[in-house]
């Protein structure tokens, strides 16, 4: 009967017995094999962190306006702390006598969903060539009976960076959603609502940096899979979070704030319309956030609710804009597209009206694109201008309502 060779195995007991010269190989041991590869070239990791090319804050900067749109005080704040952090990281590598340490920088971005918080984070790790992750704080609970353990971050951050644990531990993870795991209760003796306090007292470990055992391949699916001890020293944690409400709590601490004298006179000096701009970390703490992770996040910036001549902007001046995508489309098949102004006003416009915000803009393109993508290659047409008239017959049978879910 033929066995594994390796593990003794009988045929019937494996998925998948390969056979060579003189014995046989299960699937199963091939897993093992191939983690023990992974491990050893793992140590001779060649990751090295005088590679990562560092800019100055002010091109930093650069380099996100020419993805990002707006967000001026938001893009300002990450330049600074992504340089510190990786200025940190050079001071380390160093060991310089001096014994000043660099605090970590993490970095907290607090906007309504869809003003490019996940972009800016993005184009930052574009920037850096180094592991990037992104992970949704809403996956993890607790005990993990449904949810993924807080160690599953890690063993994202470790695929992103090909099971290169020096490279992973140079890395950034951005975790999104992050008012997600708010305390429900302003008060944590009377709630019963531990579970988000808890995903919060497991992320602080991270935060904090400390050795994690990390399941390389995640989840509790391969119990016999080999941890790998990752820390968390270096690597950059960028959250963000709509923190629904917040802007409540915000006037209230103003409000507090500017009681007696001169009250009145300061309060006219508060733009009521954007209080999020004047967001501090007691109203994090206000919100939910455990003392200690508002403590381990020290860089708190705020984004802009997108405006029309942002989403305006958004449609054409990014490097990679929608539009610039379609006519790149378009060009690969020879065919010359072009829009009116007044079509990418209207797109605008249908964007604002059903507060379909930066995502719905490409919704709305995809609507009014979808024919023309699928006939012209085929059709011999070579040119195509998407006028205003044209757009609105595109949409015409859409409902707009619907796209609001994507
Ligand atoms: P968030 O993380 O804040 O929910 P995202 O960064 O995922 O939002 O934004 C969703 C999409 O909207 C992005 O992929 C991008 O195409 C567009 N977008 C949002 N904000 C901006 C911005 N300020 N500049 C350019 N594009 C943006």
């Amino acid at each position: 009967m033929d066995k594994c060779s390796f593990c003794g195995r009988e045929k019937k007991d494996t998925n998948l017995l390969i056979a060579g010269i003189s014995g046989h190989i299960c699937d199963h041991c091939i897993d093992q094999a191939y983690n023990i590869i992974q491990e050893e070239t793992r140590s001779h990791s060649d990751f090295d962190v005088s590679q990562i090319q560092l800019l100055k804050p002010l091109e930093i900067k650069k380099f996100l306006d020419e993805y990002v749109i707006g967000q001026e005080q938001a893009k300002k704040f990450l330049s600074v702390a992504v340089y510190n952090h990786y200025k940190r990281l050079m001071q380390g590598s160093r060991r310089e006598e001096d014994d000043v340490e660099i605090e970590k920088s993490n970095i907290i971005l607090v906007g309504e969903t869809g003003t490019g918080k996940t972009l800016l984070a993005r184009t930052i790790a574009k920037m850096l060539h180094v592991p990037f992750t992104i992970v949704d704080a809403t996956v993890l609970t607790e005990a993990g009976y449904v949810g993924e353990d807080i160690e599953s971050l890690l063993t994202r951050l470790l695929q992103a960076a090909d099971y290169d644990v020096k490279a992973a531990e140079k890395g950034i993870i951005f975790i999104d959603e992050i008012d997600k795991i708010a305390r429900k209760s302003d008060n944590p003796s009377i709630t019963r609502d531990v579970s988000g306090e808890g995903v919060q007292q497991g992320l602080l470990k991270l935060l904090e940096g400390s050795v994690v055992n990390v399941p390389p391949q995640g989840g509790r699916k391969h119990p016999e899979q080999k941890m790998i001890p990752v820390n968390t020293k270096n690597i950059l944690f960028i959250c963000g979070g709509a923190f629904d409400g917040i802007e409540k709590k915000i006037g209230q601490r103003l409000n507090a704030q500017v009681v007696g004298y001169s009250a009145s006179k300061n309060r006219e000096a508060i733009d009521r319309g954007n209080l999020l701009q004047y967001i501090a970390p007691q109203d994090l703490k206000s919100f939910g956030m455990i003392p200690e992770i508002v403590g381990r996040l020290p860089v708190l910036t705020f984004l802009h609710p997108l405006d029309r001549v942002a989403l305006r902007n958004i449609l054409t001046d990014p490097r990679n804009a929608i539009v610039k995508q379609y006519i790149k489309l378009f060009n690969m098949d020879n065919i010359d597209l072009s829009f009116a102004e007044e079509t990418l006003d209207y797109i605008v416009d249908k964007a604002i009206e059903f507060k379909l915000g930066a995502r719905g803009l490409r919704s709305i393109c995809e609507a009014i694109m979808i024919d023309p993508m699928f006939e012209l290659p085929s059709n011999g047409e070579k040119k195509l201008h998407v006028d205003l008239n044209y757009a609105k017959q595109k949409l015409e049978n859409v409902d707009l309502k619907v796209l609001k879910a994507s």
